[in-house]
Order: C-alpha cells, then sequence, then structure tokens
C-alpha cells in the first residue's frame, strides 16, 4: 500500500485510485460519444456541418480542423434531442462561412458573450460568435461538428461545466453515475473548463490589468 492510502486510512488490498465501483449502465451523455469516443485524423482539413431541417438546411463551411473538442453541461450550449450535454470544439472564425440558407439564421441571445447562431426552423446552432475584442477566446467560433457528415473532425478531449447538467434538469442523484460514465469513456470531468483553457483565460485576464507581461 502506497503512503496515500496510508495517509487516508487504507489498508485493506483495496487499490487505491479506483475507489467504489459504480454502475454506469443506462448513463447517456451525447450520442457522438455514448458508444464510445471517435478518433479524430490528423490530416482532416474541414469540412461542412448542416441544420437539422429536412429541406433548405442551413450549411456552413468550416475550412479547417476543431480544437478543444469537448462535451459540455451548460445550459447554453445547444443539445441535440433527449440529451444532458452537447458537444462543441472551437475553430478560428476566419475559417467558418455560411454556405446555404443564411437568410434562416438568428441570434438566439444578443447578450450573451457567445452569439449563437442558430436556425429559426429547426432550432440547431450553426456556430457562436465571439464579438467582444476583449473576451480572451476572441476570434474563436464554436461549432457542433456532430452536426457534420464528414469524419476525422477532432474528437471530444474533456467534459466541462459538469455539474451545470444540474440546472438542465438532470437529477443531482444522478451525477456521480454521470462523472463516472465520463471517466469511463476518458473525458475527464470539470465543473468549469479544462485547466488549460481556463489558464488561457486567467492569463488573457492578468495581462488585460497588466499583472503579465
Ligand atoms: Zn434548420
Ligand atoms: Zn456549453
Amino acid at each position: 500500500m502506497g503512503f496515500l492510502s496510508n495517509l487516508f486510512g487504507g489498508g485493506n488490498n483495496t487499490p487505491a485510485a479506483s475507489g467504489p465501483h459504480i454502475d454506469t449502465s443506462g448513463i447517456k451523455i451525447h450520442p457522438s460519444v455514448d458508444n464510445g469516443v471517435r478518433p479524430g485524423s490528423d490530416s482532416f482539413t474541414g469540412g461542412t456541418i448542416q441544420c437539422n431541417c429536412a429541406t433548405d438546411k442551413v450549411e456552413v463551411t468550416i475550412g479547417a480542423q476543431t480544437a478543444h473538442n469537448h462535451i459540455c453541461g451548460c445550459t447554453k450550449c445547444w443539445k441535440p434531442e433527449g440529451a444532458d450535454f452537447s458537444q462543441i470544439a472551437v475553430v478560428g472564425r476566419d475559417h467558418v462561412s455560411v454556405t446555404a440558407h443564411p437568410e434562416k439564421l438568428h441570434i438566439v441571445d444578443e447578450s450573451a458573450a457567445i452569439q449563437r447562431h442558430a436556425c429559426k426552423t429547426c432550432g440547431a446552432h450553426m456556430y457562436g460568435r465571439i464579438e467582444s475584442t476583449d473576451h480572451p477566446f476572441h476570434g474563436l467560433d464554436f461549432v457542433h461538428t456532430e452536426l457534420s457528415d464528414q469524419s476525422g473532425w477532432s474528437s471530444a478531449e474533456f467534459a466541462a461545466f459538469v455539474s451545470s447538467a444540474i440546472e438542465g434538469g438532470v437529477s443531482p442523484d444522478k451525477m456521480d453515475k454521470v462523472r463516472a460514465r465520463l471517466k469511463e469513456l476518458g473525458l475527464e470531468p470539470y465543473d468549469a473548463l479544462s485547466p488549460p483553457l481556463m489558464d488561457a483565460i486567467a492569463t488573457a485576464t492578468a495581462k488585460a490589468k497588466g499583472v503579465l507581461a
């Protein structure tokens, strides 16, 4: 037994790191990861996403591979029918253009930091854009690559704002299982963004305040 398990009262033969087994059967996160996280392709250079309308689909062309793809539990991100979490990635805004039916788009909440451009008919969010140049993530658009027919988009890497799923209607009693399932899938659950993204925000804030050069 290691030092830590002794420190915390361990002493039997239970492996220190595994904790109690949690049955995660029946726990659904998001259709694109529920059967396992598909790896992205290093040679993938972008594609198109379409809204969920049967006809006259809004199409957005994304001319680059995405990054920081993650599962999100916040109440603002668009989720497919029945899902408790969304899946969202970022890409440079210069690579994002509306290539069909721009007239069907509207901004969900003009006052939000991320302006989510959604289809008025089916409700799918096509891209989220930050207009404030003071925002740490200005220059990055948020996109749901599950709306694409192509495969090879960067894979989900972690889960953000997991506790916020409760605000979306998930029972607090279910959260241990939700977190256990995310870990099973290799998607480390965080209650904010991942440490690299939180560090990026703090770095931008520190520079704006003059704390960092
Ligand atoms: Zn639509
Ligand atoms: Zn979100």
